[in-house]
């Protein structure tokens, strides 16, 4: 099962850039938890609070899905997963928000940096109810006048490299070389995380609130984690809607959702997504 599912855990991502999975925590499935693969871990490790362990597959999906429906968060810290990944420094940015994984980068100071510019296909336009989100639209992309000034954007970013480049070759030292590289430039990095922060990665990321981009590389993820964990990604499927309890809603004075604006309410419903 591991070899089988590493061919599937190498995915190209933003023409450049890429996911691929180098490791995996557990390697060793007990033969009689093989239909769960690494889910296995998880049954395993909420078992032993009352000193049992694996039963038959049915009783362990069940386990499973109780525990992630009831936030026994603990047992999915078992399954850990260690990622090569290379994306734009503007994605990098906002995946090491994510504290909750352990992250070693490239460094510009150590290594001449790849001319690697992500450029992108689609210039939409500023969503105006969500203040981060673009519109699901493609408008300036017949636009002349921004055309014009997206590709000077984008060149400038490939001048800014070149300038990089003859400094070095003056001498001039990397660590201070590349300190006006654009955020489009890609870097890699080692990302290792365990499956509960992991949902919570791709919860947050792979979702019409994050941007494209960093959508992306979440998405991948979640398929490739599908392949290992499919009882705990389905159990995450299933329990991603937060209702409001009325204690919530109590607690914000809120009488009704009806009487919020359309940007109130997007705002509530992040809050407790
Ligand atoms: C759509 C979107 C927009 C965002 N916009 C911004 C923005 O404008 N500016 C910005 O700075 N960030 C922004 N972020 C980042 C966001 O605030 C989080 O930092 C990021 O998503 C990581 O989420 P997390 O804290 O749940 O994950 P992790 O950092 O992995 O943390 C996992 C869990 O551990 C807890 N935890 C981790 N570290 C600590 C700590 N030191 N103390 C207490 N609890 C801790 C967290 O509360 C969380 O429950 C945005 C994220 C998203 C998805």
């Amino acid at each position: 099962m591991y070899n089988q599912c590493l061919k599937v855990a190498n995915r190209n991502i933003l023409r450049n850039g890429f996911v691929k999975l180098i490791d995996i925590m557990p390697k060793e499935i007990p033969i009689e938890a093989r239909a769960l693969g690494c889910d296995s871990a998880v049954v395993q490790a909420a078992r032993v609070s009352y000193a049992q362990g694996l039963k038959d597959t049915k009783s362990d999906i069940k386990l499973i899905n109780y525990l992630y429906k009831h936030k026994h968060t603990s047992p999915f810290e078992m399954v850990k997963f260690k990622f090569h990944v290379k994306a734009p420094i503007f994605v990098a940015r906002q995946w090491f928000r994510h504290r909750m994984g352990n992250y070693n980068e490239i460094s510009g100071r150590y290594t001449v940096l790849n001319e690697d510019i992500y450029v992108p296909i689609k210039i939409p336009s500023q969503n105006t109810k969500n203040k981060q989100l673009s519109n699901n639209d493609n408008l300036f992309n017949n636009n002349k006048k921004v055309n014009e000034l997206q590709t000077k954007y984008m060149n400038n970013c490939m001048e800014q490299f070149n300038i990089y480049q003859q400094l070095m070759s003056l001498g001039v030292s990397r660590e201070v070389a590349r300190i006006g590289l654009p955020l489009n430039l890609f870097t890699e990095f080692y990302w290792s995380i365990d499956l509960h922060n992991l949902l919570n990665f791709i919860k947050l990321r792979n979702s019409d609130k994050a941007q494209f981009e960093i959508k992306e590389y979440a998405r991948n993820i979640e398929e490739i984690v599908e392949n290992y964990c499919p009882i705990t990604i389905n159990a995450f499927r299933n329990n991603k809607q937060i209702n409001l309890s009325i204690e919530q809603i109590n607690s914000l004075k809120i009488n009704s959702l009806d009487n919020l604006s359309e940007r109130e309410k997007i705002e509530l419903e992040s809050f407790f997504s």
